[in-house]
């Protein structure tokens, strides 16, 4: 395999670096856009994208598309970051895009502007090379991402899904690099389900415990079964499910008083052996076991999902060999993305963008070649898969 030598950032300010810059400094923080979606699209409507703007209740969104046949490849991202924190704590002002070091400093440099600037670089050049290209490339955008909300991917999914223009592919520019870029790619995330379960007992002295009834018993023993149980042993490509305890209340303040319930929260992140469903149906048995009564309260995040081979996968594994000499490793790790709302309607879903180490931190950062690499591997994701024999 040989190596190209990509990543050197030209003296001059590179294109995707000066569009980095300038989605950095529109303060996003969710669900504000601040003016990215205007940036975007005035950019791709500049190259025949027909741009769409979906603002959906709070959420401003964008499709962007060009070329009206199939194969439609699209990449997908937000524009909305975290907050900042204390800005004193920042050796840049975060939304001040400084090049320092080799690196864009920055909130959101690397989740996720800096991908979304070389995705929307790469489409500009194809679009300039190959103006009557096979297929068609889109661009999907949504300003809430890091907070969810109803209006974002989900809402804009089911607005293709009726207009039946779902692309075949997808790409989503999430952080899924480690140390290097693109060695790793996420072709599948867990799903993430949460639980929050409270425990009704009687109130009573403890002196007098057999007029009482202590939730807190109750509820430990209740605890104690769920994280002991072996929930499955996960399959090739998803680890064991895993249950973490997140919260646990109880107490009336006074240290002579049974109190009249006990409340927990805890959030399973599983593979496809376990459904959400079954899950619930468990959790309720071990429940029930302790009898008394009990209430719990659901929040489903998202399912599970997989892309299995396919030409996307292919695509990229060979666009990031090609660029860097090593082939990516193929994860589920992480937490959700906006791919639990793609990949169910059918979408074939890979993510793969700049290395995660500094996202959501103080000082989030890339590296220069970062951006410049990224933008090769979209580039050459394209042709491979618009212009596969
Ligand atoms: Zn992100």
């Amino acid at each position: 395999m040989t190596q190209r030598i990509l990543f050197n950032v030209s003296k001059e300010m590179s294109a995707v670096l000066e569009l980095a810059r300038e989605l950095i400094r529109c303060q996003s923080i969710t669900p504000d856009d601040a003016g990215c979606q205007d940036i975007l699209a005035g950019r791709l409507e500049a190259r025949g994208f027909t741009c769409r703007r979906l603002r959906f209740g709070e959420v401003d969104n964008l499709w962007a598309r060009r070329g009206s046949d199939g194969p439609l490849l699209a990449f997908a991202g937000h524009t909305d970051v975290v907050p900042p924190g204390d800005t004193q704590r920042w050796t840049y002002p975060p939304f001040s895009a400084t090049v320092a070091d080799g690196k864009l400093w920055g909130r959101g440099a690397a989740d996720m502007k800096g991908a979304l600037a070389a995705m929307v670089c790469a489409l500009e050049h194809f679009a300039s090379a190959y103006a009557d290209h096979p297929g068609s490339v889109a661009l999907l955008v949504t300003g809430s991402e890091e907070r969810f909300s109803p209006n974002g991917v989900r809402r804009v999914v089911q607005w293709l899904a009726e207009r039946n223009e779902l692309p075949e592919w997808c790409v989503i520019g999430e952080p899924s690099s480690s140390r290097r870029i693109g060695d790793q790619i996420r072709h599948g995330r867990r799903g993430s389900l949460t639980c929050r379960l409270k425990v009704h007992g009687t109130q009573g002295h403890v002196a007098y415990p057999q007029l009482a009834d202590n939730p807190i018993h109750r509820l430990v023993r209740i605890i104690k079964d769920l994280t002991e149980r072996t929930w499955d042993v996960g399959d090739a490509n998803f680890p064991p499910t895993t249950l973490q305890v997140t919260e646990l209340n109880a107490g009336t303040g006074a240290d002579n008083v049974i109190p009249p319930e006990a409340s927990t929260v805890f959030n399973f992140r599983h593979g496809p052996a376990l459904t959400a469903a079954a899950i619930k149906a468990a959790v309720e048995e071990i429940a029930a076991v302790q009898q008394g009564r009990t209430e719990l309260d659901w929040d489903h995040d998202g399912d599970p999902f997989i892309t299995h081979g396919g030409p996307l996968v292919e695509a990229v594994k060979v666009a990031v060999a090609d660029n860097t000499g090593r082939a990516p490793a193929l994860s589920t790790g992480g937490g959700t993305s906006d791919g639990r709302f793609i990949a169910p309607a059918g979408v074939d879903v890979v993510e793969l963008g700049t290395i995660n180490a500094t996202i959501h931190a103080v000082d989030e950062h890339v590296h220069l070649t970062e951006l410049e690499g990224l933008e090769q591997i979209y580039r050459d994701i394209i042709s491979h898969l618009l212009f596969r024999s």
